[in-house]
């Protein structure tokens, strides 16, 4: 099953905005088990659509055409492809049924115009449209599927999951075998994790590897393909072993959750409550932490203590550290934690201070880090890193670090659950 996905818009080419609509229907029809070949963006051109169409239908199975559905003089898709496939546009009771609806829903006058969207082409079968006006339609050309879809996400979206999809479900006689499951890495470069695992991925069929690299993240997805799910379960967790016998240390955690959320998640199940002592992340780390809902049941509060003094008188860091030190330090950074600790009476507790750039401090280089942490039974442990990237980059590294030693260190601990 070969598919194609084709944007319309001229704002897509002139970069105004992102085709997230490509994205969200790749990422939909690989969990479906279609293998999208191509995507292209075409502008709102008559001609140029109509090639691009001419080429896709001659060479994939299910082509989806996103966008140009609109009333406007520049919205050709529906045109252009009724043109391409030989067949004439048509009224559609269905249609104007749901633009109707959507109208009444509003408690919006519907003008006569507006009956005009509920033009389709000729044979096709219709998807409606809960959040808009325009419906979607699906056209059997030869033996393959052209679907039209809308442009605005919003519409698109719901329309893909409660419309589209099961239609194609039924109509190819797809049964969702597949599953997927991410394994999630962190301080492992991309090539270091496929170096070692460099065997299974060549060895792979069922479940296949796949890796992808992120911002210091690195993932591999492994999709098994069985219509067990126990034994797709079965197989799913054999390859974990495998992978994890080799990289386990750096794996974090699972699908879409990411590093903060996970220590949110190990923070509730071991019942522990935390604190920070903020220098160069400004408060970001409270503020990730605190975007998760129900992060009062672990987060106790923070501390932004930007300038010398208010480590000093804040946070207790004496005078003795700072002058011997700096405040660029393993044994400021230590302090800090400690300082937060007993402020704010937490189990745990982390301090960070560091270089975020892009000059240098305390002859420092950018990128200098220093993470401090504090256990339960007053555990102390402190990291050193060389950051890469500018200002930014390197604070939000500091949190996603922050994240991954605290939860190794918490493993470590072994605190009840
Ligand atoms: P349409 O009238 O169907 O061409 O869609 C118009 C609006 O949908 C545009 O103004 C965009 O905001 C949005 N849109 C169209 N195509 C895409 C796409 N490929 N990805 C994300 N948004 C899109
Ligand atoms: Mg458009």
């Amino acid at each position: 099953m070969k598919a194609e996905i084709i944007a319309v818009g001229s704002e897509l080419l002139l970069g105004q905005i992102l085709n997230t609509n490509a994205q969200f229907l790749s990422k939909e029809l690989a969990e479906l088990g279609i293998d999208v070949y191509i995507q292209t963006v075409v502008g709102d051109n008559e001609e140029r659509l109509a090639d691009n169409l001419t080429r896709a239908i001659n060479s994939s199975d299910l082509v989806i055409l996103t966008g140009g559905l609109g009333p406007t003089k520049d919205d050709l898709t529906k045109e252009t492809v009724a043109k391409v496939c030989g067949k004439s546009l048509e009224f559609n009771q269905e249609a104007l049924t749901y633009i109707t609806d959507y109208f009444e829903r509003r408690k919006r006058h519907m003008t006569e115009n507006n009956k005009k969207q509920a033009v389709v082409i000729e044979g096709s079968h219709v998807l409606a449209n809960h959040f808009g006006m325009a419906p979607g339609m699906v056209v059997t050309v030869n033996d393959g599927l052209v679907a039209l879809v809308p442009g605005p996400p919003k519409e698109m979206e719901p329309m893909f999951k409660n419309e589209l999809k099961p239609f194609l479900l039924s109509k190819l006689q797809i049964n969702t075998s597949i599953t997927s499951r991410v394994l999630r890495f962190f301080n492992i470069g991309e090539s270091q994790l496929e170096t070692e695992i460099e065997d299974l991925i060549e060895q792979q069929s069922n479940p296949t590897i796949a890796p992808l690299a992120g911002d210091g993240e690195v993932t591999l997805r492994l999709t098994v393909k069985s219509p067990d799910s126990e034994e797709a379960k079965r197989k799913l967790d054999e390859t974990e072993a495998l992978i994890t016998a080799r990289v386990g240390q750096y794996l974090y955690g699972y699908n879409d959750t990411s590093l903060v959320e996970q220590l949110f998640l190990y923070l509730k199940k071991t019942n522990s409550t935390i604190s920070v002592a903020e220098s160069l992340t400004g408060g970001m780390f409270a503020m990730e932490l605190t975007s998760l809902s129900g992060a009062s049941e672990v987060f106790q509060g923070g501390t932004v203590a930007y300038a010398t003094e208010v480590k000093e008188n804040v946070l207790g860091v004496s005078k003795n550290v700072i002058e011997q030190y700096g405040v660029i330090s393993k044994e400021c950074a230590i302090e800090m934690a400690k300082g937060a600790k007993h402020l704010f009476k937490s189990d745990i507790a982390i301090g960070l201070t560091g270089v975020a750039g892009p000059g240098l401090q305390e002859e420092k280089e950018p990128g200098t880090v220093y993470i401090g942490i504090v256990g339960p039974e007053h555990q102390e442990q402190v990291f050193e890193l060389s950051l890469g990237g500018g200002r930014h980059a390197v604070r939000e590294r500091t949190i996603k670090y922050s994240c991954f030693y605290l939860l190794n260190e918490m493993k470590r601990w072994n605190l009840s659950e």
